[in-house]
């Protein structure tokens, strides 16, 4: 498909792409892959966050050159046999299952319907069976699915046609359809489905030809969008497939395609925000079956996606200050408003994330676990008696019944987490 005719083209514009990803498996009894993958030098038989953590960055690096950012919008896990093996085709959305109409929805499957990944022409999903994941493949697989999903066309698209890309790259040949032929970009040569190298230089045959019988020349290697698999060319788009990506991008051919658009300050936000207990005990409260109700202060968990080169600034002493596009990072102690650069989108830009500090206790129930009851006649004697409790006895809901009368008892209580109720009562 060629752009529209009157297509505005802005090569400075960052898109910002929300992703959220599928892991279908067959059943819940049996959540494992088929096959034995490696992610991260680490053989794994389940996709969790630290898989799709390693994936998106993966996808993040592959695309921010060309201002192509995703912003990571969690997973979702199903179960489903006919899906992830292949038995259902994938190429309506409803028989794929769960699907984020505000985001790339990317799909782990144990096998598809048509090879091992298959994305849907300039649309916004993509599925990829698990064993495409593992180390040695997965940059290649991420960018040459998600490049048809930028409306990419295979670097040898139709070279067995009659209607085929021809060879010459001058645009004064009456021969030259680069532009409209093959993939539609002209800094992709005309090549065939398989091209031979040596090293990375490709090797000239007089009888490898386009359909007018013109020999190939200059084909390159390691095209994201070729079929040949040796990386240590270096995977590439050329700059006429990334215009083309983000011609498809400011051009959207489908309305929907527009709702996965976010916003580059999205970028700068945790994905994940988790309240948590702090040190500073509140209140304890007994609830007389055993257990306490202790409320802390609450600390906020800001986590921040993988794949940027990060800079926190005004943060608390003991978060971290930078990360680097594999770490995932926590901004957990600052409880003020902090500083978030991201190099890969701005090294000098900083936006200030807001921490609210209005925020209520945090609240846990805990169960007591020991304690101690100091017993006297007279407060202030130095006549006193000390019992100690163990977990059977600071729970027993008797124990103000034993209680001596016409005696102070100073009765302290200890949860598990070392929270202490003290009580101080007058036995009649
Ligand atoms: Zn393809």
């Amino acid at each position: 498909m060629l752009p529209p005719p009157n297509f505005s083209y802005d090569a400075d514009t960052k898109y910002v792409l929300n992703v959220k990803f599928h892991i279908v498996y067959e059943n819940e009894e049996n959540p494992v892959f088929p096959d034995e993958i490696i992610v991260n030098s680490q053989q794994v038989n389940q996709f969790g966050e630290a898989e799709i953590m390693e994936i998106l960055k993966d996808m993040n690096v592959t695309f921010n050159p060309h201002n192509i950012f995703f912003k990571y919008k969690g997973f979702d896990v199903s179960y489903n046999s006919d899906v992830t093996n292949g038995l259902q085709n994938g190429s309506s959305i409803s028989s794929l299952g769960v699907t984020d109409n505000n985001a790339y929805n990317i799909y782990f499957v144990n096998y598809t319907h048509i090879g091992s990944a298959y994305a849907t022409q300039g649309n916004t999903r993509a599925v990829f069976s698990f064993s495409t994941m593992s180390d040695i493949i997965r940059v290649q697989v991420l960018g040459h699915e998600l490049g048809h999903c930028f409306n990419l066309l295979h670097v040898f698209n139709n070279y067995n046609s009659s209607q085929c890309e021809h060879v010459t790259r001058d645009v004064n040949s009456p021969l030259y359809n680069a532009n409209v032929a093959g993939d539609f970009v002209h800094d992709t040569p005309a090549q065939s489905f398989q091209s031979w190298f040596n090293g990375c230089e490709y090797i000239y045959n007089p009888n490898s030809t386009d359909c007018t019988g013109e020999p190939y020349v200059d084909v390159v290697p390691a095209n994201y969008l070729g079929y040949d698999s040796d990386s240590t060319c270096g995977y590439h788009f050329t700059t006429g497939q990334a215009v083309r990506m983000r011609t498809h991008l400011q051009n959207p051919p489908m309305p929907h395609i527009l709702q996965t658009f976010n916003t580059i300050e999205s970028l700068y936000e945790p994905f994940e925000i988790i309240p948590y207990a702090g040190t500073i005990i509140r209140s304890v409260t007994d609830n007389n079956d055993g257990t306490a109700e202790v409320c802390r202060n609450t600390l906020l968990r800001h986590r921040f996606q993988k794949s940027f080169d990060y800079v926190f600034t005004n943060v608390n002493p003991s978060d971290p200050t930078f990360a680097t596009i594999n770490d995932l990072p926590e901004i957990i102690n600052t409880t003020y408003t902090f500083g978030v650069q991201i190099n890969q989108v701005d090294p000098t830009i900083t936006n200030d994330f807001f921490v609210d500090c209005n925020r209520q206790p945090f609240c846990q129930i805990e169960d007591f676990v020991q304690g101690r009851v100091i017993s006297t006649k007279v407060l202030g004697s130095m006549n006193l008696t000390l019992e100690e409790l163990n977990e059977i006895q600071v729970k027993d809901p008797e124990l103000y019944d034993k209680l001596m009368s016409e005696y102070y008892h100073i009765i302290t209580k200890e949860t598990e987490s070392g929270a202490i109720k003290q009580t101080v009562i007058y036995k009649e």
